[in-house]
């Protein structure tokens, strides 16, 4: 292009994704349009065999040429490589990264393949987990991933390691209206043979309380709703939420996980484990509890409608259901007189409190089942003497919602994290070309975020650490924590109250339910209201006590890790272990090799060629490619290689000129032009031209004959 520039990288990329060219670059950075639509002949294993072993440009923009760069790149600079895929939710990454995958498998695999397929087998079997229909996505992933595929010496395929971040844990008690909870719940109901459902007592969704507040119905493709048991098939059609999406198809998606569970090596007997624990989760959300009126003290008992479930759970879940009754409507505490410790006491809970302690124990169950899955995908891919790995990363981009709470206050701090390493990168990059081409040009600055990154993460005062001292109290209240904030970051930059916003939804929120951080992707208002439930991710002591003495070896093991400081813990920090997790990750980033891919989804309404710009710019600027612009504006955005331009511009010239090396052309003109000296700058290999000016060299030599 001759101008780079927002408005007209805009237009290019609208204009290819019209004519079904999604992919672009602008400089190594992948931009990915989803297309919404499968494309024929774009991921064939001739298109793969196309991009093997060629640098970026000689093959059309495409997902499997920044793989091929990560693959040559790790092998020539022998430097593990990471390949960034970021973008909004339903913008194609998780599709992007299964590209990815798929490419790398497939070319760079042993003719065996058994690894191979074991890292292909794990996508179907995350998504039953971890994907969910949401209104921006029909197969939306509700967490994030890194994904190593390791090689040996000889570039080989041979193991792999996935890495999960964050699964969004809200969802599983309550689904909001248009969306469902994870697939795996419908796929169970739709999928699973009669005998396996009759087992786990599964009959509809609607039957489910934490399935109900959602839409319920099953995906089916038309040839699988023929499967469909009757009652199956009237609970499709009753509830046809807006979106159809045969992608997703509820019925062979089960088969597909079932089977890809065995290749993995679980056994029928942990497949049923798992299966039942999904049970046990739904059957769990059925228990439901009423003022207790022979209760003095204002507590609770279980409604005599939902015992059946009750019997159910506890059966699943290997505990005495009067046990569990009890652990759900009250708490047991240690009276202490004096300091010394006395007689143990049980409190009677709440209604609502009760409410908490069983959704805290479904979220437990079902995001502990998420993390032992994991790991045994993780522990079926071999894992030979590797040497180095490309890791690829599918986590979520940007993210301000109408209502924005921890899950997103979360996020945004891990794109912030991303968008300075991006920066980095990029300008580093930007920097080394200048220095390879032997040009001489000053140190180029950018717009830091530091600052927001030490407000968040910092260790006396950052929000997290504020959130967490507040979670230690005996009573933590979100708004002492807000004023907190306040009060500890008084006239920062990046701090405001709410009320300050200028978006009409959040004036709503009162200055001490919330704050709002301008991060560098835009002002965010988060409501804190959730923020302390969501940061804890312990259990109340009596609930954690009967799981971990559940005769069931799955649940066991699953609520074992913290066997230690058993029944002691009221808080566990989910801010302070992403905190954590994320550190280790860009430690990872910035040893390897990096690669971008900038996903952006075209319009809100999942169809096929229709590009909304003022969305997709949008996209664009909060992936940071205005930065990208920006800096590339202060140096030399437009090279060409003197070959080329000797190429494009030789029939201009006088005939003698023509035998001129491609360099000597090219100072010959320049020569003979009168183009300001410090607009352009010879390099080694190439032209370099500053912003604009390669549009008045072009047109200086087109009418100057
Ligand atoms: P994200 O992970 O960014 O939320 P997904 O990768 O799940 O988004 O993509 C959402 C949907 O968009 C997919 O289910 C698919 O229907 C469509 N899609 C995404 N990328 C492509 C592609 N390259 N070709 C065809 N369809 C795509
Ligand atoms: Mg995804």
């Amino acid at each position: 292009m001759m101008h780079l520039n927002e408005a007209t990288l805009l237009n290019n990329v609208r204009r290819r994704y019209y004519e079904n060219r999604i992919y672009s670059y602008v400089a190594n950075i992948l931009i990915a349009i989803n297309p919404y639509i499968e494309i024929a002949e774009m991921y064939t294993p001739e298109t793969i065999k196309k991009y093997q072993g060629k640098s970026l440009g000689q093959q059309p923009p495409h997902v499997f040429a920044i793989a091929d760069k990560a693959f040559r790149d790790m092998k020539v600079l022998k430097q593990s490589q990471s390949i960034i895929v970021s973008g909004e939710s339903g913008a194609g990454k998780t599709e992007s990264t299964k590209h990815l995958l798929r490419y790398l498998c497939y070319s760079y695999g042993s003719s065996a393949g058994p690894i191979e397929q074991k890292i292909l087998d794990a996508n179907p079997v995350l998504e039953s987990f971890g994907n969910a229909k949401t209104t921006r996505n029909n197969n939306s992933s509700r967490f994030g991933k890194f994904i190593e595929v390791h090689f040996n010496n000889k570039f080989q395929v041979v193991g792999g390691h996935i890495s999960h971040y964050l699964l969004e844990k809200s969802r599983i008690c309550s689904p909001s209206s248009e969306e469902r909870s994870y697939h795996v719940f419908y796929q169970l109901m739709a999928g699973a043979p009669d005998s396996l459902r009759q087992k786990l007592k599964l009959t509809q969704p609607d039957d489910f309380n934490y399935l109900k507040t959602g839409c319920t119905r099953y995906f089916a493709s038309p040839a699988s709703e023929k499967t469909l048991s009757p009652s199956q098939k009237s609970a499709a059609h009753a509830k046809q939420g807006p979106l159809k999406d045969n992608l997703v198809d509820d019925v062979q998606d089960f088969k597909t996980l079932d089977s890809a569970l065995s290749r993995m090596g679980i056994s029928d007997a942990d497949k049923m484990q798992i299966y039942t624990m999904v049970a046990a989760v739904l059957h769990l959300g059925n228990v439901e509890f009423e003022d207790d009126p022979e209760d003095t003290r204002g507590g609770c008992r279980a409604k005599q409608s939902g015992e059946s479930s009750l019997a159910i759970a506890s059966t699943l879940l290997g505990i005495d259901a009067s046990e569990l009754k009890q652990a759900l409507t009250s708490r047991v505490m240690q009276s202490s007189r004096g300091g010394v410790k006395g007689t143990v006491i049980m409190v009677p809970l709440k209604v609502y409190e009760a409410v908490n302690a069983r959704d805290a124990l479904a979220k437990a169950i079902y995001s502990k089942l998420f993390d032992y899955i994991v790991n045994r995908i993780n522990e079926s891919i071999p894992f030979q003497a590797s040497s180095y790995y490309i890791g690829v990363l599918d986590i979520a981009g940007f993210e301000f919602f109408t209502i924005n709470s921890f899950e997103q206050f979360c996020i945004n701090y891990c794109n912030e994290k991303l968008q300075q390493f991006f920066n980095e990168t990029i300008l580093k990059f930007e920097q080394e070309v200048y220095k390879r081409e032997g040009l001489n040009v000053p140190e180029i600055t950018y717009a830091d975020n530091q600052d927001c990154i030490d407000m968040i993460e910092g260790k006396t005062n950052g929000i997290f650490t504020i959130l967490d001292e507040e979670s230690k109290l005996p009573k933590p209240l979100y708004t002492h924590f807000t004023s907190e904030l306040h009060t500890k970051w008084p006239n920062h930059f990046r701090l405001a109250l709410p009320r300050s916003s200028r978006l009409k939804a959040h004036r709503s929120i009162r200055d001490d339910e919330g704050f709002l951080v301008r991060h560098f992707a835009g002002a965010v208002c988060y409501q804190t209201k959730q923020f302390i439930e969501k940061n804890n991710d312990a259990l109340h002591a009596s609930l954690e006590g009967i799981v971990q003495e559940s005769s069931n070896k799955l649940i066991q093991s699953l609520f074992s890790t913290s066997n230690t400081l058993k029944g002691k813990l009221s808080f566990i920090s989910v801010g302070n272990k992403f905190k954590t997790q994320l550190a280790e990750l860009m430690e990872k980033l910035r040893q390897n090799g990096t690669n971008f891919i900038r996903c952006i989804k075209p319009n809100t309404r999942m169809v096929h060629q229709q590009f909304d710009g003022a969305l997709s710019l949008m996209q664009l600027k909060c992936s940071g490619m205005t930065v990208v612009l920006e800096l590339m504006e202060h140096g030399y955005p437009i090279r060409a290689p003197f070959r080329e331009l000797y190429s494009m511009y030789q029939s201009y010239l006088p005939p003698k000129m023509q035998n001129l090396s491609p360099r000597l052309f090219c100072e010959a003109i320049l020569g003979s032009l009168k183009l300001h000296e410090k607009d352009y700058k010879f390099g080694i290999t190439r032209l370099f031209f500053r912003p604009g000016k390669y549009t008045e060299f072009d047109k200086l030599i087109k009418s100057d004959p």
